[in-house]
């Protein structure tokens, strides 16, 4: 195993890694962050949870110089999808960049222009914003991007899902060409290719989580029910599971609402969190969840990808995702960083079609969890060729907590 000191980060630099408490590089720091530092530009496949943050934040902050002060002209730039993943994005950069006195600012929707324009315009080394925004800015004329030396396009696949190609190509029109490119995404399609081939010639190539290999910390299960059972199911594999901090899944904004109230009922602590929830109630509820005074967080596939929660113990596909792609962005949000987590899908007779596509995609057969005494309608469809089936049996509540029971595997 490399060490931080191997990869050639400065020593300023070793001092931030050991303010963030990072022992060892992960795979994608060890491969990514030397040849980021020789200049290159770098195309690394890699999901969340992977470390993929530290492993452009820290070079890059090595390879800029700094920028001119009290003027909005930043000397790099990070693209990211959400806001939610911006302000964490954000807060790793600023650990960072402590060192070197570089100003981190931050732009996103949602929030007012106007201040954030302010401390923008008072100096800005490093600039990590949401797509959207940064375009006011630019056709505003509000922002130069012309000294930009490193520009990150971090979820590059999850970017172009949410429409935001346009304000990309834009920003890599106004950065100079000769600007350095790092792109980060979980899976790389053509479109991504397509943009690599034009705007970053002679990348090097940074594979670690192959579509389907990347989640060997995580225990996977399915469980087959009848759409109507759904919260029954969900009631009793709660009261049953030592389940911890668990993110669940719903397919709707609409139903995501409507599972909390259902959980709220049952005295079980929740929060949803989504596209139609604004940014101080999606912010309150992700420090809610961060700091353990809920359990449990309610979310969609477009909110959950700026979701980065440490220590998610399990998640659980209470709708069974669209995409095999969407699948592995879920149960990426745990199982993080050396820990086991686990996801469970729910996945009704509807839904089997779709599970199948996430099986072929994992190249694997994911095992049946049942729960003993749930009463299953006979309508359910268990998968025929199930090599292994888990049993769990349903506990009820105590003050709206799921009981630990003895000899979990945890
Ligand atoms: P990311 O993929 O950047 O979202 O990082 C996932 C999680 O891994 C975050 O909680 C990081 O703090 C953590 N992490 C990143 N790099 C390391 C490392 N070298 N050692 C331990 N934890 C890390």
């Amino acid at each position: 195993m490399k060490k931080f000191a191997d990869l050639g980060l400065d020593p300023k630099l070793m001092k931030a890694v050991s303010r963030l408490d990072y022992k060892h590089p992960t795979p994608v720091q060890e491969q990514a962050i030397p040849p980021i530092l020789e200049g290159k530009h770098v195309v690394a496949c890699a999901q969340t949870g992977t470390g993929k943050t530290a492993a452009f934040a820290l070079p890059l902050i090595q390879r800029i110089t700094r920028a001119s002060r009290k003027k909005a002209v930043p000397h790099a730039l990070i693209v990211v999808p959400t806001r939610e993943l911006a302000a964490q994005v954000e807060r790793v950069v600023s650990i960072a960049a402590l060192p070197y006195e570089y100003k981190v600012r931050l732009v996103v929707g949602g929030i007012k222009y106007k201040p954030q324009l302010e401390r923008m315009r008072r100096g800005v080394d490093i600039l990590v914003a949401t797509p959207g925004r940064l375009l006011d800015l630019i056709d505003d004329n509000h922002i130069d991007l012309r000294h930009i030396q490193v520009l990150v396009l971090d979820e590059a696949d999850r970017m172009l899902d949410m429409g935001f190609w346009p304000p990309i190509k834009k920003i890599l029109g106004t950065v100079p060409s000769s600007c350095q490119k790092l792109l980060f995404s979980a899976t790389i399609g053509n479109e991504i290719n397509k943009m690599v081939g034009v705007h970053m010639q002679n990348s090097v190539k940074v594979e670690i989580a192959r579509k389907g290999e990347t989640v060997q910390q995580i225990a996977q299960f399915c469980m087959p029910v009848e759409h109507s059972q759904k919260a029954e199911l969900l009631l009793a594999l709660l009261g049953g599971s030592t389940a911890g901090k668990t993110l669940i899944f719903t397919r709707t904004k609409r139903r995501a609402d409507v599972l909390a109230r259902i959980l709220g009922r049952n005295h079980i602590k929740c929060q949803a969190i989504h596209g139609d929830r604004n940014q101080s109630q999606r912010t309150r509820a992700l420090k809610d969840f961060t700091c353990g005074r809920i359990n449990i967080l309610v979310t969609t596939d477009v909110m959950a990808r700026g979701i980065h929660v440490d220590n998610i113990d399990a998640v659980i596909n209470y709708d069974t995702p669209v995409s095999p792609e969407d699948y592995i962005h879920r149960i990426g949000r745990t199982g993080r960083a050396g820990k086991m987590g686990d996801a469970t899908t729910f996945v009704s007779p509807e839904e089997m079609s779709a599970f199948r596509d996430i099986e072929f995609l994992m190249k694997s057969v994911i095992p049946v969890k049942d729960i003993e005494g749930f009463s299953y309608k006979e309508s359910r469809i268990i998968p025929p060729d199930t090599r292994l089936a888990v049993k769990q049996k349903a506990k009820p509540f105590q003050h709206g907590r799921p009981m630990r029971s003895k000899g979990h595997r945890r």
